[in-house]
């Protein structure tokens, strides 16, 4: 893929050139983060830590934190699943690692006493809606408790929903516990694709989860794809394609299914015979490309795209575009 701002002028025009993606075809670390996880080492300490922290209160001025927080818990596995997880029904077990979560943001509180305020928050899975409306607010209390929240609704703070597991009216509440972002696993419309994947989500779900979204007035609303699953081709990439541009989401992310079943055991549970082709997968891009920008999408990087007057594509446009470690934001964050 090339990127180029010589067509459209202040936006990023995506140039689709599969013959140079063909030639720089190999493994790389997966880059949902960056620094990607298999990156992390042991080198640095938590003694260099603490250092660090105290080389930012020395210099003292403003350093916004950014906050993910991990809920691994899911009610069913999808098969394409590479992510940290618990598939379980268990709900206690949601009770003990609660009690290591609040623990865990309590020493880092304090670690940070008059450096905590935060601009940005991500709650990410696994299935953050996996907790009941009472452990999240349990959950948000004591966040704010130890850390600095922002009470004007500037910071980021967003959650990612699976669809499957949520009532409008829960999106209600997410929005009044303090969250202003929303992103919503989708990853493929076609009903034999979700079976193949084990991932039943009728459209009706996912177009109620939007409406509620607007509806409590969530700043930002994301729409996750995925392409190379087992029983996609060009038919259904298109109709999946048609269905969210219709949707009219904020944001759309496109990401590549890397059938590792060697690292993720659920991805054993896929018929490799059903998967598309790596000439079948590109030709799905090139599509997703195209009619994200037909639509009027910006290419903002990586995997993602936002309509022109989401807060992401503003802030590329004026340079003010940042990567962290939970991807692109438009604050800069330590
Ligand atoms: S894709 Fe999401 S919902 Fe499905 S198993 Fe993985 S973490 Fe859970």
């Amino acid at each position: 893929m090339t990127v180029s701002t010589t067509a459209l002028p202040q936006m990023h025009h995506v140039e689709f050139d599969a013959g140079l993606i063909s030639r720089l075809s190999q493994s790389g670390p997966r880059y949902t983060s960056y620094p990607t996880a298999d990156r992390f080492s042991e080198s640095f300490s938590y003694r260099d830590y603490l250092h660090a922290i105290a080389h930012a209160r020395a210099r003292g001025g403003r350093h916004p934190l950014s906050l993910y927080l991990h809920i691994p818990f899911c009610d069913t596995v999808c098969y394409y699943c590479g992510c940290n997880k618990i598939v379980t029904k268990k709900r206690e077990k949601v009770v003990t690692y609660l009690g290591y979560l609040k623990r865990e943001i309590e020493m880092q509180g304090k670690l940070f006493v008059g450096l905590n305020h935060v601009e940005q928050l991500h709650f990410g899975g696994g299935t953050p809606t996996y907790l009941s409306d009472e452990q999240m607010v349990d959950l948000m209390n004591h966040i704010r408790r130890w850390f600095q929240l922002t009470d004007d609704d500037k910071g980021e703070y967003s959650i990612e929903v699976d669809p499957r597991s949520v009532s409008a009216e829960r999106i209600h509440r997410l929005r009044k516990q303090g969250f202003n972002r929303i992103s919503l696993g989708v990853q493929d419309v076609d009903p034999e694709v979700q079976r193949a994947v084990n991932r039943i989500q009728p459209e009706d779900m996912t177009l109620e989860v939007i409406r509620a979204a607007r509806e409590a007035k969530f700043r930002s609303i994301s729409i996750d794809l995925i392409y190379g699953l087992p029983k996609q081709n060009l038919q259904t990439m298109a109709q999946t394609l048609s269905k969210v541009i219709a949707a009219n989401p904020d944001r759309i992310a496109v990401y590549h299914y890397a059938h590792l079943p060697h690292l993720f055991k659920p991805q054993r549970r896929i018929h490799e015979a059903d998967l598309p082709s790596s000439d079948a997968k590109l030709d799905m891009l090139a599509l997703c490309i195209k009619r994200l920008n037909e639509a009027g999408y910006v290419y903002i990087g990586m995997d993602h795209f936002a309509k022109p007057d989401d807060e992401l594509a503003v802030a590329q446009r004026q340079g003010r575009l940042h990567r962290n470690f939970q991807g692109y934001s438009t604050v800069v964050t330590g």
